[in-house]
């Protein structure tokens, strides 16, 4: 039997790891710039958790989890997304008493039993932010913002590829009102809606206005908006919002048939749509969730958050194959040491740990092969410099230095090759 990944978890090869970890340093830095603190949650939690935060009429909770028993009959989940585990983390220690705002954040891997296509996996990684604490729509708009520019960073401003767009969600006193003319307005064109929407129908009406299927789209587009249903409260929020987003020349548009597909947002939500992604074209979505974390048996504590999806952030930036050149520079190796013979190879242990201390990057080729054989060795690996150790240069305290693009070669003392290198390549 020929061993396989499971579908829709795949394998990082070299070239596609250094892709992902750019793209997370990037955030990582913007985020501890902006104040924000680093956490980890637990890739397992129990399944009560989500069942009780993201709701359990959701697609996510009926369809999408990875559930089972453990050995002690436990009933576990693989996260499917962050919040909740966040949430569960901040009132299990206590980290609301903490000064406010709390402002962290979490990179890793969500698991969710969809169907895999472009842009969608079963594993995949989300740079997932939260922000609790007295909510102020100031607060909102610089986090709505620092997702913005977090996206476009690695872009150095020559394209724009991604859209805003925003609506609210309402609040626990007007909501309702618009899941009932919901309810009314759908059953009504029931016959219309595909299969999945007629089932969504009783459980969760809302995920309908977000159906990709035209013949949904056809009949949400006859739908009253939600903003009719807004009390003045959520009214005067989402003004107050669009004026700051005004104030900040930001772009939006605002989408009034956006919804998300967790049970637990309120007012303000947004998607960050981006080019070239088909389908599956949402780079990084978010919300204010302010009764969470009280319904998870915490304090009053409102908050929002966002979560960038990794993998189709680098795909809206780089395509499928393409990898920036510079990029695949940090995979070669910049210096090669070639220690022929057994003295020159404990000479060599030596040589290229005292230069890894003073910071150069070197490799060894600690084989029985010919020069020649493992010069070729060296060019197919990409090295840009290379050592070569033999018995002769060894009795006379030196070493080969070969220039690999210019084809040149020189032989200088070994005690000055950290000078030589550290000039030549930093
Ligand atoms: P979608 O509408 O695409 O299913 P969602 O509403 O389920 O997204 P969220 O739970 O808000 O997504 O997750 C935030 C981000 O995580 C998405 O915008 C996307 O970038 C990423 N994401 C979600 N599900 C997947 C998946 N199955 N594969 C890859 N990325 C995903
Ligand atoms: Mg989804």
């Amino acid at each position: 039997m020929k061993l396989q990944a499971v579908r829709g978890f795949k394998d990082w090869l070299p070239e596609e790891a250094i892709k992902y970890q750019y793209l997370i340093e990037i955030a990582r830095k913007e985020l501890k710039l902006a104040g924000f603190q680093e956490i980890k949650i637990p890739v397992l939690e129990k399944t009560e958790l989500f069942v009780r935060s993201i709701g359990e009429v959701t697609d996510i909770v009926q369809k999408e989890t990875y559930t089972f028993e453990d050995r002690n009959k436990e009933l576990l989940t693989l996260r499917p997304e962050a919040t909740a585990g966040i949430c569960r983390m901040v009132i299990e220690h206590g980290l609301y008493m903490r000064p406010k705002p709390l402002k962290i954040f979490f990179i890793g891997p969500m698991f969710r039993h969809e169907r895999p296509q472009k842009g969608r996996l079963r594993e995949f990684f989300q740079i997932d932010v939260e922000f609790m604490g007295n909510l102020t729509p100031y607060y909102e708009v610089e986090l709505i913002e620092l997702a913005l520019k977090i996206l476009k960073k690695p872009l150095k401003n020559q394209r724009e590829p991604f859209t805003l767009e925003i609506n609210s969600l309402g609040c626990p006193n007007c909501r309702p009102a618009f899941r009932d003319y919901l309810l009314y307005a759908l059953e009504k064109e029931k016959e219309k809606l595909c299969e999945t929407c007629k089932e969504r129908l009783s459980r969760n009406p809302l995920r309908i206005l977000d159906c990709k299927k035209e013949q949904c789209k056809e009949v949400v587009k006859g739908l009253k908006p939600i903003s009719e249903f807004w009390c003045e409260d959520c009214k005067n929020h989402f003004e107050k919002i669009i004026e700051l987003f005004k104030i900040r020349n930001l772009s939006f548009s605002i989408n009034s048939y956006l919804v998300r597909g967790l049970d637990y947002y309120v007012r303000t939500i947004f998607e960050i749509k981006g080019e070239g992604l088909g389908a599956q074209d949402t780079v990084c979505a978010g919300g204010r969730y302010d009764f969470l974390i009280k319904e998870l048996g915490g304090p009053d504590l409102p908050a929002t958050g966002f979560a960038i999806g990794l993998e189709r952030w680098a795909l809206c930036l780089f395509g499928e194959k393409d990898i920036p050149e510079a990029l695949l520079e940090e995979l070669k190796p910049q210096c090669l040491l070639i220690p022929l013979g057994k003295e020159a190879k404990i000479k060599g242990l030596k040589i290229i740990s005292t230069l890894r201390d003073k910071g150069i990057k070197i490799s060894a080729l600690f084989e029985d092969r010919s020069l020649k054989a493992m010069l070729r060795e060296a060019d197919k690996l990409g090295a840009s410099l290379v050592l070569i150790l033999g018995d002769e240069e060894l009795k006379e305290n030196k070493i080969v230095l070969k220039d690999m693009k210019k084809g040149t070669q020189e032989k200088i003392s070994i005690d000055e090759i950290e000078f030589y290198l550290l000039e030549n390549l930093l």
